[in-house]
């Protein structure tokens, strides 16, 4: 279980500095003592083993303490994207029956507003008071609690995923699975020739979540720097001073990187591995960065909430660009047709995933969960095909397919073909319901500073680059291409969008 996975990474090593946040380092010891006694704190204010918990807050160790101490108290972490609006946080507490919402200051109005009428007791992290709150600083004076097991196959986390297609599911995440997607990234992973990290992921995402778990597999003392949230000059600062050899990225962090006027200015001595994935990382990126950051290789992986994370990575001396690598050991990915048929390398269809890995099922959404896991091989909604080396190439997800006229159109296309204009700085597509062709192809595009470009030469230009079919009938330039909280390109607002626009 997770709880003895912790109890194992203290003991492994001697006290060290464990943990950068906002000024100060934690020492290893002080971060196991303060878990254990959270872990007392939480089991006196009434969670048991199985209780779904929310940890709903921007990154901070209390953020790692929390989910460690409630792996310890047998309880089942629910994170909680601090960003979520009170009817989003309203439907994950009803839905998971949590009844502790463990949060700070800054979020506690989105939990009041949520949980007003809920039997739900707030526990607040921070100096901050508020009447009907628990301070967190009480369960930390509390007894150290002695771990308490539970059987692998328990669940271990109540993850909502990404909320890009639809309403937030709740994925059913074992300890067994999170184990097992923490080992197999860390052996086939970068994370093992390093002990200096800096994350800025939210560790409220599957993301996260892995690479905290992956560094609890390490077999060197780790250091980790955390950022509370994702600022490109802070990383860059923070990556430099720190010396950071492995920095785990999502493809807008990568932008906003580039976009960045310090960053040759900065010196990464040190920095070899950044992971990316959660979104499609663009070819151009990848390679402008390792251009202006010498030394850095870029690893783009690829997985989801329903994998535990990572399913598969490209890994150093074995990488292929525009490829998201092979599968993790253990995995087993198959590419199949609409009626489940596997297919041969070089055909695009449904990428299926098997592994020890997947998720339990769908909390309380058993016809989703049947839809989803077929024969325990996990549909992932997701098109792409493998080469005959074994990468898997992406193509976009099954959900935002435009059929136009008969013909298939991935958005991710026609995007890639606008972000290669040299004005483009993001493109978002989506298919507008159209009475003759079915649906037709729209594109949102936001530009570089200081560039320009109008819409009618971006229709040409990617007409040139990807044919009569395919193009963009209507271009839309506006100043930022809106993104879920987890930083991807958020296809739901766009379409809304353009419902209020008609054409
Ligand atoms: P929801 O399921 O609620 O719509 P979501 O799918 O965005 O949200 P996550 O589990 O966070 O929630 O994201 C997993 C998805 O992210 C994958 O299914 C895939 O579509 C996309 N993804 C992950 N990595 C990559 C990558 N490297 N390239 C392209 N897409 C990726
Ligand atoms: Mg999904």
């Amino acid at each position: 279980t997770l709880g003895r996975l912790s109890e194992r990474a203290w003991e492994r090593f001697d006290d060290y500095d464990a943990l950068f946040f906002e000024g100060r380092w934690y020492r290893s010891r002080e971060l196991a003592e303060r878990t254990r006694r959270v872990a007392g704190g939480l089991t006196d204010l009434g969670v048991r083993p199985g209780d779904r918990v929310v940890v709903m807050m921007a990154n901070c160790p209390e953020v790692g303490i929390t989910y460690q101490a409630l792996w310890r108290a047998g309880a089942v972490v629910t994170p909680v994207v601090f960003l979520v609006s009170p009817e989003e946080l309203r439907h994950i507490l009803t839905d998971s029956g949590a009844r502790v919402v463990v949060t700070t200051a800054e979020v506690l109005p989105t939990v009041q507003k949520a949980a007003h009428d809920l039997d739900v007791q707030i526990v607040l992290v921070g100096e901050a008071t508020a009447e009907g709150t628990v301070p967190y600083e009480e369960l930390a004076r509390a007894d150290e609690l002695p771990l308490i097991d539970r059987d692998e196959q328990d669940l271990a986390a109540l993850m909502y995923t990404g909320g890009t297609t639809g309403r937030a599911k709740g994925v059913m995440l074992t300890h067994a699975g999170l184990y097992a997607a923490s080992l197999a990234s860390w052996e086939a992973s970068t994370a093992q020739h390093v002990n200096r990290v800096i994350v800025p992921l939210p560790l409220s995402h599957a993301y996260g979540m892995i690479v905290t778990l992956i560094g609890l597999q390490s077999q060197v003392p780790r250091s980790t720097v955390l950022l509370r949230w994702f600022d490109a000059k802070e990383w860059l600062r923070l990556a430099s001073a720190h010396r950071a050899q492995l920095a785990p990225l999502v493809p807008a962090m990568i932008g906003m990187l580039l976009a960045e006027p310090a960053l040759e200015a900065t010196p990464l001595p040190d920095l070899r591995y950044i992971t990316c994935g959660s979104a499609p990382l663009p070819r151009e990126s990848l390679e402008e960065f390792e251009r202006r950051v010498p030394g850095v290789q870029i690893m783009e992986g690829y997985g989801m909430t329903e994998t535990s994370a990572v399913c598969a990575v490209n890994r150093p001396g074995a990488r292929k660009a525009g490829s998201v690598g092979r599968p993790l050991p253990g995995y087993e990915i198959t590419i199949r047709d609409e009626d489940g048929n596997a297919l041969p390398p070089g055909r695009d269809g449904e990428i299926c995933v098997r592994a020890g890995c997947l998720m339990k099922g769908y909390w309380r959404a058993a016809e989703a969960t049947a839809g989803a896991l077929i024969d325990g091989e996990l549909r992932t909604g997701d098109i792409g095909h493998l080469d005959s080396d074994g990468f898997l190439f992406i193509v976009d997800r099954k959900k935002d397919l435009i059929i136009r006229g008969g013909f298939n159109v991935f958005p991710r296309d026609v995007e890639d073909a606008l972000m290669e204009h040299p004005a483009v700085a993001k493109a978002g597509v989506v298919g507008r319901p159209d009475p003759r062709l079915g649906e037709e192809v729209v594109a949102f595009v936001s530009l570089v500073p200081g560039a320009t470009a109008t819409p009618q030469e971006l229709i040409a230009w990617t007409r040139d680059r990807i044919g009569k079919i395919k193009y963009p009938r209507e271009v839309h330039v506006i100043d930022a291409i809106p993104m879920t909280s987890v930083f991807k390109t958020d296809r739901k607002r766009l379409r809304q969008m353009l419902a209020e626009a008609p054409p």
